[in-house]
């Protein structure tokens, strides 16, 4: 049994490898003590090695590992000569572990003497670190996540932790029903989290600064300041005060468009409540005022010294596994290592004595979005990216593309193909969670241990080796020497407290000199961890002792500034995550069972603004703004404000031909940060005429030809596989003549992946129709074609049979009411079809029969809405717990508990 942490999101649950296969979660790990969320359930169904990048390619062509680091090496140096050391950069992800970090970093920063390293963890939470910085002097989390179960009231803004850090919001419940612990939610949407909220405020996108500077305000004039402990522990709260304006509720309320009671309710709660903590997240983080309001709701603690004691405190949550872990060593444009910065002229000499570094970079490197201008402006001529997919996940996709498809160098390291590995002139093979071994740190800094239970495919390496070769290959053999990354570690940890003396707070010097043994037995531990300490690192500040010059925390002012300007358009576009569906798919579309709960990207808008254009539910809208535009699925639901439209992030080219939400996504980014405004870009919707609905099914993939928008199938079994080995001959083949018809979404279910199609132009007919068919369904020589048409209704079934077995079918229909339903059809794919059973199969009639499911709500036990509310009516369910007797749905992780509630609810409404 290996102990190891799961690889999604900043909780940082503990999971254990089983010898069976199995993944269950870690009762002894502190960060989830047995628990785990949908995501995490299903790990074990996302170690499939198929579609895996396993080697080494240079233009697309296998190569060894020498020529494909050594061309690297080459390349950065040759640029370096021509152009300077700021013309090559990294841009690297959250997902690497804390010694890939450390390696990338020392290579980037101290060797080649460039800022140029920045991480997709700049989408994430680089708000919450500048605004750390310049509240304490350092990016630090000052509570731990006991605070969550100590608290007496815990504000969630912008936070849907509900799907986003489930096992946390599990922790938060199970204070609720035991303490009554009350919950608020300042979110625009009416959230999972909001719905198990006692109170939600619905605020209007971007308003959240005027809500914080309103309270801070209230709390000055109800006398609720700490005058001693602000006297002797803080700066600047005078001015802050002054900037947050006047005590009035009511002009707070019309800024934040809230009803002026809730507001006064909020404020009076979070004023009479000693034990307060105030949780955010990307709904903070994400915006071009990030930094601000960041800082405007820690001055609400530093004002009434909430802060460090238990249950009190602001508590950022980060996003990826090992954002904080980047945070420590750097990872960041604008970091040094350790938490050592670039303005202190100690830090620059220690770090460059103790790295013996011939060039440590003299400035701060470009933030991941000008690091993308820079690429397309021709100003980075070789870039290397690492476990990160930008051409879906960073806003203006396309222009990035367009920089990546003109950039003379790219190096890409992931583990399976991705949108952005097609530009990659080297590609490498990275192992990947369940092959790496190394250390993350979560969300409350308590550092984990990944551990290998598994070989990674063919050549698959590690990203550390990868950047330790590529330094030894530039000339710097004895710097990048490690031969482990136990000992990349220990280098680290000896980093952290080197002429640290209590300058900084980030300090793990208590585990530098600990051998290979001690590093492979590591338990979860908690920094600050200082050379000598006997016990972990736990709250910070509640006595003052500021990493600052005073030792005092900084009252930064925060002025309103004003809500996100609509620029000619009528909506503002907010995107975020989804339950079941982490980043940009590459590991959570693996899994059928997560692809239950949302099977497509909506464009979730409220039922009002969709009647007045004209939009109806389930149709589809087209979502322009000044970057591109997509077409999403309308999802109508008053749980969505007004003026506002909300989109998932996760989609790219491999599962839609919409592609990324961040075509459409402005980069605007926040001064302080850099951080990219990714929840108000404005929007202009409009409905999207439709002419037929398809419902395509196969047993193996099929490629998706982005530049003919057509389809070419090919014979390989996975999608993700087709994708990367497709070639420029694909092009020149048959299907290019196809025209641009379907918008199509890609569902990977148990049997094979299903294909849902809508009709942009008028169904074809006759020997177009055939050759659309043939082409989408691509039968072999042997099969059996059975078919049933009737053109006069514009209704098409055709299925393909291999020996009898059910290898693709295709429905196609004028109206949707004429596809069979997925629940009845899918089953059935992969199964032998008696002659008896063709015609059934063709009125599309499966064992399952024919009602649809609608969504899986409880994805651990395959449970769907309707089957939940079936047995909530016909046998008078009332609970959770109830449903959870007859169905198991919500007995194994608890993340779809609040969407049961609300099913509940909706059930025990009275009909209207
Ligand atoms: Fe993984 Fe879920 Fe835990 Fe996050 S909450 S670390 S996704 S199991």
């Amino acid at each position: 049994m290996i102990h190891t942490a799961c690889p999604y999101c900043g909780v940082g649950c503990g999971v254990v490898a089983r010898p069976d296969g199995a993944i269950a979660a870690d009762i002894a790990h502190p960060a989830n003590r047995g628990r785990l969320c949908s995501k995490g359930a299903a790990l074990a169904q996302t170690l499939d090695d198929s579609g895996r990048l396993t080697q080494p390619q240079i233009g697309g062509k296998p190569a060894s590992w020498d020529d494909a680091l050594g061309l690297i090496a080459a390349k950065f140096r040759r640029t370096i000569e021509r152009h300077g050391p700021d013309s090559v950069a990294f841009y690297v992800s959250g997902q690497c572990l804390t010694e890939d970090y450390y390696v990338a970093n020392k290579l980037m920063k101290g060797f080649i003497g460039s800022g140029n390293i920045d991480t997709n963890s700049r989408l994430c939470m680089a708000s919450s670190v500048a605004g750390h910085n310049r509240a304490f002097g350092e990016d630090i989390v000052p509570g731990v996540y006991e605070d969550w179960e100590e608290a007496d009231l815990v504000v969630l803004v912008g936070s849907n932790a509900a799907w986003c850090h489930p096992v946390l919001h599990q922790r938060l419940l199970a204070a609720k029903a035991a303490r009554g612990t009350k919950i608020v939610v300042l979110d625009p949407r009416r959230t999972a989290t909001a719905e198990a909220a006692d109170l939600h405020l619905p605020l209007t996108i971007g308003s959240d600064v005027a809500l914080f500077n309103g309270l801070l305000a209230f709390l000055h004039a109800a006398g609720r300041v700490d005058r001693d402990w602000t006297a002797r522990h803080t700066a600047g709260l005078g001015a802050a005060i002054a900037a947050a304006g006047p005590d009035d509720i009511e002009e707070t309320a019309a800024r934040c468009g809230l009803d002026p009671e809730l507001v006064e309710i909020f404020f009076e709660m979070f004023a009479r409540t000693e034990r307060v903590m105030t949780v955010y997240s990307q709904g903070v983080n994400q915006s071009s005022v990030g930094t601000d309001k960041v800082n405007a709701i820690v001055n609400c603690h530093l004002a009434t010294g909430r802060i460090g004691r238990p249950g009190m405190g602001p508590f950022s949550v980060t996003g990826q596994p090992n954002a904080m872990g980047g945070r420590e060593v750097g990872g960041l444009a604008n970091q040094l290592a350790a938490h050592m910065k670039f303005d202190d002229p100690a830090d620059r000499d220690a770090l460059t004595r103790f790295w013996q570094a011939p060039a440590l970079t003299p400035k701060p490197g470009l933030k991941a979005v000008e690091l993308f201008e820079a690429v397309a402006a021709g100003k980075i001529q070789a870039l290397w990216i690492v476990a990160t997919n930008p051409a879906d996940s960073l806003p203006r996709a396309d222009r990035v593309r367009s920089a990546l498809s003109a950039c003379p160098f790219v190096a890409v390291s992931d583990c399976w193909p991705t949108d952005t590995s097609v530009y990659a002139d080297v590609v490498l093979p990275a192992a990947a969670w369940g092959e790496k071994d190394g250390t993350v740190t979560n969300s409350e800094r308590r550092i984990s241990r990944q551990r290998p239970f598994r070989p990674a495919p063919g050549e698959a390496r590690p990203d550390w080796w990868m950047f330790a070769e590529v330094g030894r290959r530039m000339g710097w053999e004895a710097a990048f020497a490690w031969e482990s990354p136990a000992a990349v570690f220990r280098e680290h940890a000896a980093l952290s407290g080197f002429e640290n003396a209590g300058r900084r707070v980030f300090d793990i010097g208590a585990l530098a000199d600990g051998d290979d043994a001690a590093y492979d037995a590591m338990q979860p531990v908690r920094w600050p961890l200082p050379a000598g300490a006997t016990q972990e690192g736990g709250r910070l500040f509640a006595e003052g002792g500021f990493p600052t010059p005073d030792g005092k925390a900084r009252c930064v002012p925060t002025p309103f500034q004003g809500l996100p300007d609509r620029g000619g358009h009528g909506f503002l576009l907010n995107t975020g995550r989804v339950r079941d569906q982490w980043h940009t798919m590459t590991r959570t579309g693996l899994a059928p069972s997560l692809m239950a709960h949302t099977p497509e990207p909506l464009a979730t808008l409220h039922p009002a603004d969709a009647a007045a254009l004209g939009i109806e539910p389930n149709a589809l809208v087209r979502l322009s703004t000044d970057e591109g535009e997509v077409v999403l699925r309308a999802d109508l639901r008053h749980t969505q404000r007004r003026g506002e439209v909300f989109a998932p992030m996760h989609w790219t080219d491999l599962f839609a031909s919409t592609g990324p939400i961040g075509r459409a996504v402005s980069a605007r980014v926040d001064p302080v940060s850099g951080q990219p405004e990714t929840k108000a870009t404005p929007v202009s919707l409009s409905p999207v005429a439709t002419h037929f609905h398809g419902l395509l099914l196969r047993r193996s993939g099929l490629a998706l030809n982005r530049d003919a928008f057509a389809f070419a199938p090919v014979s390989q079994s996975n999608p993700l596989l087709d994708r990367a080995i497709q070639t420029s001959a694909d092009s020149a083949s048959d299907h290019r003549a196809l025209p641009d018809i379907c918008h199509w979404v890609r569902v990977p279910v148990d049997t094979g992946q299903l294909f849902r199609l809508t009709g942009l132009r008028a169904m074809p007919t006759g020997d177009d129709l055939d050759r659309f068919a043939r082409v989408l369904l691509d039968p072999p020589p042997a099969a059996d074609w059975i078919e049933a048409a009737d053109p006069a209704r514009g209704m098409l079934r055709v299925a393909i049979l291999v020996d009898g077995v059910l290898e693709a079918c295709l429905f196609l229909a004028r109206n949707p009411v004429g596809l069979p339903s997925e629940a009845a059809v899918v089953p059935i794919l992969g199964t032998a079809i008696p002659d008896a059973g063709r015609a059934r199969l063709l009125a599309g009639r499966g064992d399952a029969g024919t009602m649809s499911e609608g969504p899986r709500i409880c994805a651990c036990f395959a449970v769907s809405r309707d089957a939940i509310r079936h047995a909530a009516v016909t046998h008078r369910l009332r609970s959770v717990a109830e449903i959870g007797v007859r169905l198991r749905a919500g007995t194994n992780c608890g993340s779809c508990i609040p969407e049961i509630e609300e099913i509940l609810r909706d059930v025990r409404m009275p009909a209207s």
